[in-house]
């Protein structure tokens, strides 16, 4: 018999990703997984594929040895800060595992973990899917050699990577309200990954980078920095003459997608102010140029607005029709009635000039000089 519904494909997760955590104040909270697969079940049905975690090689891809070495020994070995030798202090600030990012028992194994889930993501579409998600991941703001951001290992940059095994070109998109940095520094010297990122800037929001003078290597590295307090409205707008025309010039065969979701007008870390709808748009806009994607997880701290952006995005990229209303059952413990939200912030159209400014200064400096 056939399925009511179809299953959402290649859904990878490990985990580990729950025992991923800088401690209570930590916002990357399991519950924002928890939930989106609540809400994805109760709509379609969804496989998830629990995978094993990452290796040390697969880590390698886009971080240098002598910092995965710090990572695995700290993981192993912390027993707080009053334990540290003055050697262990100096390399713990070298590679910045302190303020968002302190030493954890465990450490180790949980980033391979969550690494993992996005490997074998990536693993799929370089094998010949055409979507896979790893929604866990989207770790965008680890360097090579330097942990940020809540990020140990940067899962999307070395989705990249994997990718380029198979194709000649691949297109990183990130749509969280932070700039996707870490992804941008691992691959600045490479022309053959395009990083594109749309972000309240840098004045306002960490990381403080992905200005658009920040060009990359043949302009292999696409930003477009908005006021904070720009609506939705005017993000889209940004989104779809600062990033889709550099897409289109790039002509990548395949694209790692970061769906943060802190964009959103409630989320308590940004400050720009779009709706689910007008973020999932910008995802409509991706899944519309027809190219294999790995999809990841990214940012997105309300717990009542990142289930729901979460799975609009998962069922638009599966190509599943969705109702707009939350099921009954689902309303209360998700705290919201509707995918969309009815309410839009008012008032429209703010952050107008600003990223006229940007575009004005990409479409002169920047998208004719992208090539294929
Ligand atoms: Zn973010």
């Amino acid at each position: 018999m056939p399925l009511k519904y179809p299953v959402v494909p290649h859904f990878y997760y490990n985990s580990l990703i729950e025992k991923y955590s800088f401690g209570p104040k930590h916002p990357l909270k399991p519950e924002r997984v928890d939930r989106t697969l609540r809400l994805l079940n109760a709509i379609a049905p969804v496989e998830v594929i629990d995978v094993p975690s990452a290796t040390r090689e697969d880590a390698l891809r886009c971080h240098d040895e002598d910092y995965i070495d710090a990572i695995q020994s700290f993981s192993e070995t912390w027993e707080g800060e009053d334990a540290l030798t003055d050697d262990q202090q100096l390399i713990r600030h070298e590679f910045g595992l302190y303020g968002d990012n302190p030493p954890f028992r465990g450490m180790y194994e949980a980033s391979l973990g969550y690494l993992g889930a996005t490997v074998a993501a990536a693993n799929a579409v370089k094998d010949g899917a055409n979507l896979a998600f790893a929604i866990t991941g989207g770790l965008h703001h680890a360097q090579r050699r330097l942990a940020s951001g809540f990020c140990i290992f940067d899962d999307p940059a070395i989705a990249c990577d994997i990718l380029l095994d198979r194709f000649d070109r691949v297109a990183y998109v990130d749509i969280d309200v932070h700039a996707g940095d870490g992804v941008q520094w691992i691959h600045y010297d490479n022309p053959r990954v395009l990083t594109c990122s749309i972000h309240e800037e840098g004045k306002t929001l960490y990381p403080g980078t992905c200005w658009p003078e920040e060009t990359g290597t043949e302009f292999s590295s696409l930003n477009v920095p908005i006021q904070a307090h720009t609506t939705g409205d005017v993000w889209l707008d940004a989104f779809r003459q600062g990033i889709l025309p550099g897409l289109e010039k790039y002509q990548p065969q395949a694209i790692v997608l970061q769906l943060g979701t802190d964009t959103h007008h409630l989320d308590p870390l940004g400050h720009i102010n779009s709706t689910a709808q007008e973020w999932l748009a910008a995802v409509t806009d991706i899944k519309a140029l027809g190219l294999p994607i790995v999809a990841t997880g990214g940012g997105g701290y309300n717990l009542t607005t990142v289930p729901r952006m979460w799975v609009a995005a998962i069922l638009t990229l599966a190509n599943i029709p969705f109702q707009n209303e939350i099921p009954e059952h689902l309303q209360q413990p998700l705290g919201a009635k509707t995918i969309f939200d009815d309410a839009l912030p008012e008032p429209r159209n703010t952050g107008r000039p600003y990223a006229e400014s940007v575009i004005s200064w990409l479409k002169t400096n920047h998208h004719p000089n992208i090539r294929p």
